[in-house]
């Protein structure tokens, strides 16, 4: 799927390959557009989407809701006979129990809604409830709704129906080409830069799960989204939890879910106690805890192996609602820029959302549901929603808000810092957008097209001082093997943009791998893209991507994972 011949004019470029950037991409094709390029900076897949459990609910919490499930519900099952290939949804129904009186009320409110826009749910008192479910203990809840209609796909199937759905509808799938940034000129997109270089196109969608936040900042946009370390796993089987005899169950109030899986069941939470983060270890203390409160809900699970467990990055909005508009810059709304998250319910809602988000962004407008609440609009300076918070949710953090989001532009003209949390000895800040003279957050000498700018400025290469205009995709010299890489062999290449002494500037590319480093003089950097994991030894570990910079003191000993290829500007001193 690699493509390194992005062509130099699209009539639509999709940032990211998970479920929406992908199945957004198709139905761009299936409107009519020639030339639609998708960029994912890693492979097809390899965010969110295919680590996800694959709960699919009519079940919404609001009318949107509802209607975005019901949308992608019927997507799945028509999939077949639209594309010869499907995502493999289940039919199975999905129980939400209720454990007190205020949980029994907000059902029955939530249900009358659901009911009005046609969804097929119905309550179960406590002894239909057992009866439904004979793995359950019984007599422990006081009823719940249910709805036979509810179901789930399987993730990786799923990306497998959306790959094929792009090559099929001759989508250009650019897999790790990364999204840098956006070319403007008069309030309009004019192109994308790329780490292969820019493509001109006059539409845009920007996704990326869980880092749809850092994919705005790279195109100046301000996008209150994050993403939580969330857990997943799949017990052995037994012969209680074959699909006959238990239906998905989502325990609201704990936030905990579970379904039928392999003959055993897949369970699922994240910790809402936990900082929003990209830690995708498997925390085995809070694992005890969700197998401690399954247990408790279904006894036999107790006794039962672990056949899988992995734990992953969901993405998140702070009302936990898609966000599905226009992009909105500094300067107001930057015309032919759609921003499109399935807010942590890709798999219920993605296709709906993309479907949606394709529709906006040809024509402003879709059948899909009414997004005119569900644009970045709703959101203030901070970060706040104006909307209600579908209470049909995982509770993921509540901190978003405050860890997250960027403040809004200063009003100052040049590059701002703000403090992230940090690894002891390591100083680490994130760029963040800026309105004034039209500068985006980047450093001024990287390629990354600048709002307000005419594109055409955007392409010089200057190595000589004091600029270097297009750092993210000039040629770089190899540089030869890494000599402080500590297991596979790691190759470098880079340029010396200046040189004074112990003093230099340049850009340096380095592909995966763990390095461990003793830093002879203080160094600077910011990340073009690619990823890694800085540990200072004997310390914590913080992950640095697009968009971030960090300073090492002189002396400071300590490792790099880098997890995607990286390039960095660096600064020796
Ligand atoms: C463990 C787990 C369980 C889940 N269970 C469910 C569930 O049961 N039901 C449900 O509805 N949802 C579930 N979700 C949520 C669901 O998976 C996500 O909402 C959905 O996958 C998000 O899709 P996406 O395309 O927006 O993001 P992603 O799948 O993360 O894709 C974004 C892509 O953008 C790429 N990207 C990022 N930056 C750039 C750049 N600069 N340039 C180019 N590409 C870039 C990334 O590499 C990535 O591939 C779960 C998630 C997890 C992690």
């Amino acid at each position: 799927m690699q493509s390194r011949d992005l062509p130099g004019t699209a009539d639509a470029v999709i940032v990211g390959g998970g479920t929406v950037g992908a199945w957004c991409a198709y139905f761009l094709r299936q409107a009519g557009l020639s030339r639609v390029v998708l960029l994912e900076k890693g492979m097809l897949g390899q965010g969110a989407s295919s680590r996800a459990a694959g709960v699919v609910r009519l079940q919404g919490g609001t009318p949107e809701a509802v209607r975005l499930g019901r949308w992608s519900r019927e997507f799945y099952l028509r999939q077949h006979a639209e594309l010869g290939c499907d995502s493999g949804f289940v039919t199975q129904g999905y129980l939400l129990p209720c454990f007190t009186e205020a949980e029994v009320a907000a059902a029955g409110s939530r249900m009358a809604m659901q009911i009005s826009l046609g969804v097929p749910v119905r309550w179960l008192d406590s002894p239909e409830v057992d009866e439904a479910n004979p793995a359950l203990a019984p007599g422990q809840t006081m009823g719940g709704t249910f709805c036979a209609d509810d179901g789930y796909i399987t993730a990786a199937r799923n990306v497998t129906a959306y790959t094929v759905a792009l090559l099929r509808s001759g989508v250009q799938v650019a897999e790790h080409v990364a999204f840098l940034g956006l070319q403007v000129s008069g309030g309009r997109v004019a192109g994308v830069t790329t780490s292969d270089g820019g493509i001109a196109t006059g539409l845009v969608v920007l996704t990326g799960g869980p880092k749809l936040a850092a994919v705005g900042r790279l195109a100046g946009i301000r996008i209150p989204a994050g993403g939580a370390r969330h857990q997943v796993a799949v017990t052995e089987q037994h012969p209680d939890l074959h699909p006959s005899r238990v239906p998905m169950v989502f325990d609201l109030s704990a936030g905990l879910y579970w379904r039928p899986e392999e003959g055993g069941l897949l369970f699922g939470m994240s910790n809402p106690d936990e900082p929003p983060g990209e830690d995708r270890s498997v925390d085995l203390d809070y694992l005890a805890l969700m197998r401690e409160r399954l247990a408790r809900l279904v006894p036999v699970t107790a006794g039962l192996g672990l056949r899988r467990l992995w734990a992953a990055t969901i993405d998140f909005t702070p009302d936990h609602l898609p966000i599905i508009g226009p992009a909105l810059g500094p300067a107001g709304q930057l015309d032919g820029v759609t921003v499109a998250c399935a807010g942590g319910a890709g798999m219920m809602w993605g296709p709906a959302v993309s479907r949606a988000a394709a529709d906006v962004a040809l024509t402003g407008a879709t059948d899909v549901v009414d997004v005119s609440v569900l644009g970045l609009g709703r959101f203030d300076e901070a970060g706040h929603s104006s909307l209600a918070a579908d209470p049909v949710a995982l509770p993921f953090p509540q901190a978003l808000l405050t860890q997250q989001a960027p403040p809004s532009p200063p009003a100052v003209s040049f590059l701002q810092e703000q403090p992230v949390p940090q690894a002891p000895g390591v100083q680490r800040t994130r760029a963040l957008p800026n309105a004034q003279a039209g500068r985006q957050a980047e450093p001024p000498c990287t390629g990354t097209g600048q709002l307000g700018e005419d594109p055409s400025a955007m392409t010089t290469t200057s190595l000589d001082p004091p600029f270097l205009v297009t750092a993210s995709s000039v040629e770089l010299e190899d540089w030869g093997a890494l000599p402080e890489a500590t297991g596979e062999p790691m190759h470098t290449s880079g340029t010396t943009i200046w040189k004074d002494g112990g003093q230099e500037a340049g850009v340096w590319e380095c592909t995966p791998g763990r390095s461990h480093w003793t830093l002879e003089s203080n160094e600077f950097v910011y990340v073009l893209y690619g990823r890694m994991t800085v540990t200072t030894d004997g310390s914590d570990s913080t992950e640095i991507g697009p968009g971030d910079t960090a300073v090492f003191p002189k002396g400071w000993t300590g490792t790099w994972h880098i997890h995607e290829t990286m390039r960095k500007l660096y600064v020796l001193f």
